[in-house]
């Protein structure tokens, strides 16, 4: 049985580390803030490469967040993905503002940069370019049509903690940008916990201040906030776990490459694309597949769990089936997404397993 996940092989990698980082939050009763979620947000934005890192309960709030520091609500438009988790676009309507779909590329599955500039409006206010399964969106003709229609950019950088552009990591291209540690994301917590990574210190405080009820003092309530915090365990488990992540990350580097090996001369499936200077960094290993739903029954009699991320593309959801947008405007997105078949991806898989599913795949297709 190759399971889909396997969040059990890295606990048990790290156990000693984990069980230590979880006893002293327990010992030194930091339950909510405090030291150790401190310390993460030092790690963290030392790691990204940014000034200011503010962790919140989870990265839909992240977004959210962001939004509202960067002062877009009621009457606002913004353009995000077709092709994400719906977090994206939820929290844009989370904030009052009106999510505008924009198309996405088949096998990169990042935003289409060329087919943004279509759907600005004067209400448009910000782009919100998703680095999908790993790979950074194409950030250069973003920012420059940000720039062009003065809009704010937030990356969602949700799947991409470690990728980067040309050396450049995800999270410092846009003006701030978001981060999620659920438990099976490149940096996963052990529940639910985001974060908010800018170079603006105006941005900072504002996103500071809505977290944790509009105080930075206590009882100094400058504005209502919410609450959205990260506790003390989750901060001090994703300190152990980020001295990791490259080593992680390589390591999911290292299985993409075995899996393009074993699946580049089959004729009915496309590995994902990599693009020079790019560094995917693969929180999913998306495939294009004929037959697929055919290909994933077969897989699971085989005892290899596969994913479809996602089943539809948002403006196909009954959540957004008041939107009025044709579905000519996301062609693409449409066109691809009966093939896209996720496989089992992380660190911990070995060139055993991922030999057993390639060759299980020539197999479904040989018969
Ligand atoms: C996981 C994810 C989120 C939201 O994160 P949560 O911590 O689950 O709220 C947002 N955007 C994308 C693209 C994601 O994959």
């Amino acid at each position: 049985m190759i399971k889909f996940v396997d969040l059990k092989r890295q606990y048990t990698s790290i156990r000693e580390e984990i069980d230590d980082a979880i006893s002293s939050v327990i010992a030194g009763t930091a339950f909510i803030g405090g030291k150790y979620v401190q310390s993460f947000a030092g790690e963290f934005a030392k790691y990204i490469g940014v000034k200011h890192c503010i962790t919140c309960g989870n990265g839909t709030d992240a977004i959210e967040i962001a939004l509202k520091s960067l002062g877009i609500g009621n009457g606002d438009e913004v353009i995000v993905p077709t092709h994400t988790w719906i977090s994206t676009s939820e929290a844009v309507t989370l904030v009052g503002a009106k999510p505008v779909f924009s198309d996405t590329l088949s096998y990169y599955y990042t935003i289409n940069p060329h087919e943004i500039e279509k759907h600005i409006t004067p209400a448009t206010r910000a782009i919100i370019p998703v680095h999908l399964f790993g790979l950074p969106a194409d950030m250069d003709p973003i920012t420059l049509l940000a720039k062009k229609h003065k809009l704010f950019v937030l990356e969602d950088c949700a799947q991409a903690h470690g990728a980067k552009i040309d050396g450049k990591l995800a999270g410092t291209f846009g003006d701030i940008a978001t981060f999620s540690f659920y438990p099976s994301k490149n940096l996963g917590a052990f529940g639910d916990a985001g974060c908010i990574v800018t170079n603006n210190d105006e941005l900072a405080e504002k996103a500071t201040l809505i977290a944790n009820h509009g105080q930075l003092i206590k009882h100094e309530h400058k504005i209502e906030g919410r609450n959205s915090r990260l506790d003390g365990i989750q901060g001090a488990i994703l300190t152990a776990k980020l001295k990791h992540l490259n080593d992680w990350n390589e390591r999911r580097i290292v299985n993409a490459k075995i899996y393009f090996e074993y699946l580049k001369d089959i004729q009915q499936v496309r590995t994902p694309a990599s693009i020079d200077g790019f560094t995917h960094v693969y929180y999913v290993y998306c495939i294009k597949a004929l037959e697929r739903d055919k290909l994933r029954q077969y897989l699971n009699s085989k005892g290899i769990e596969t994913a479809i991320h996602y089943p539809k593309m948002l403006p196909m959801l009954d959540a957004y089936k008041h939107i009025e947008q044709s579905p000519d405007e996301f062609k693409m997105s449409y066109e691809y997404q009966p093939f896209i078949l996720s496989l089992p991806m992380y660190p911990e898989l070995t060139e055993e397993e991922i030999k057993y599913i390639c060759d299980s795949i020539k197999e479904f297709y040989s018969k």
